[in-house]
């Protein structure tokens, strides 16, 4: 058990080893960017275990949020501009409509100008490629999002190269994925779940990982490899995991940051931990639960959040972690992008 025990009463505030003002390396002392989160306390009996320090992504989120308001109330008094977003769907993918409404949402709620295309499941290869080439050129619209997955019948690739590179708020663009695998991560558009781990990672550690193992277990284009590229650029010292890795176990109990994204429902167990470790979890995965003779749906992380977070030095829990930052560092990036334009 690597938690810190000692005598607790009812209502005692503890906060963990991060929260004295260093990780991992007692000798050389981190600033904190933000003020500590509090942790996860377990209570037995009259002994506290004080475990890992939860990332809260909700309250971070709405805290992102607020901020971006602001920034898109002055870019409107300032310069008349209302940033615009586009969200384009093709089909009646459940989990796609509820992505595509949730971004639309929070696009107004920042006072975007936002317009949502939702197109028929049967709409050709011709019909979306010629709304893209529409909303590229489009003034009132600075960024365009597609969602994926896209029905089989279209070309996936093909659709995602076709925004223009200075809209493509997803960063999905070859051009964008260039400049991040380069470090020029100034004007390029990072994808939003990595942005949102990144920023989460920089709360507990600052910006300067020199001397950190990072793990990362999933080597998608959209979380994996960009993963990859901002850790890097922070210098880690970074391991790209999938399924084909040997002793997955093993390599990660050297990581002092842990980044899961591999849809595999409590894959990551304690034992993988290093303590003291940072655990951020991108899993989304749904799983049949029976509550009081009911079975229900519930979400559920890639790590095993109740085994992990007595190990680890600071968790994401899901839900409530890596989600809610994906959609607010999609409106950050965007609006923070058009301002920087605004000016030249
Ligand atoms: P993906 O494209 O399916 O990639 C999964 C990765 O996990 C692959 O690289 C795969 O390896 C690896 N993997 C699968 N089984 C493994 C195993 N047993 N051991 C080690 N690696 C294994 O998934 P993704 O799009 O990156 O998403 C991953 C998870 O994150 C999903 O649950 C998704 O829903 C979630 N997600 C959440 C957000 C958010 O906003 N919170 C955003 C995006 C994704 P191979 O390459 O060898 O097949």
């Amino acid at each position: 058990m690597s938690g810190m025990r000692g005598s607790v009463g009812p209502g005692t505030m503890f906060t963990g080893r991060h929260n004295r003002g260093y990780y991992l390396h007692p000798d050389r002392p981190l600033l904190f960017s933000r003020p500590p989160l509090p942790a996860v306390i377990h209570v037995q009996g009259s002994i506290f275990v004080a475990h890992a320090t939860l990332i809260d992504g909700k309250a971070r989120a709405a805290e992102l949020s607020a901020s971006i308001t602001e920034s898109a109330a002055e870019l409107f008094e300032t310069h008349g501009v209302r940033p615009g977003l586009a969200v384009v769907s093709v089909g009646d993918d459940p989990a796609s409509k509820i992505y595509t409404r949730n971004k639309k949402r929070t696009a107004e709620t920042c006072g975007f100008y936002s317009v949502q295309h939702a197109l028929a499941a049967d709409s050709s290869q011709e019909t979306v490629l010629a709304l893209l080439t529409e909303l590229n050129a489009d003034p009132a619209i600075h960024g365009i999002l597609v969602q994926l997955p896209l029905p089989d019948h279209l070309d996936e690739q093909l659709i995602t190269q076709s925004v223009a590179p200075e809209k493509d708020v997803d960063g999905f663009h070859f051009q964008n994925i260039g400049k991040l695998t380069a470090g020029q991560t100034e004007d390029a558009f990072v994808p939003c779940t990595p942005a949102g781990c990144m920023l989460m990672i920089e709360d507990q550690l600052g910006k300067d990982f020199s001397g950190l193992n990072a793990v990362i277990i999933g080597r998608s284009n959209i979380v994996g490899k960009p993963m990859a590229s901002l850790l890097l650029k922070a210098n880690a010292t970074v391991t790209i995991t999938h399924s084909r890795t040997s002793d997955l176990p093993g390599v990660c109990r050297n990581a002092d940051i842990l980044v899961a994204a591999v849809g595999r429902p409590n894959m990551v167990k304690g034992e993988w931990i290093k303590p003291g470790a940072i655990v951020i979890d991108v899993g989304i995965n749904r799983i049949q639960v029976s509550e009081g003779g009911e079975t229900k749906t519930k979400l559920t992380g890639d790590v095993d959040f109740d085994e992990v977070s007595k190990v680890a030095g600071a968790i994401t829990p899901v839900p409530g972690g890596v989600g809610p930052m994906t959609i607010a560092m999609l409106m950050a990036k965007y609006s923070g992008i058009r301002k920087t334009r605004c000016k030249h």
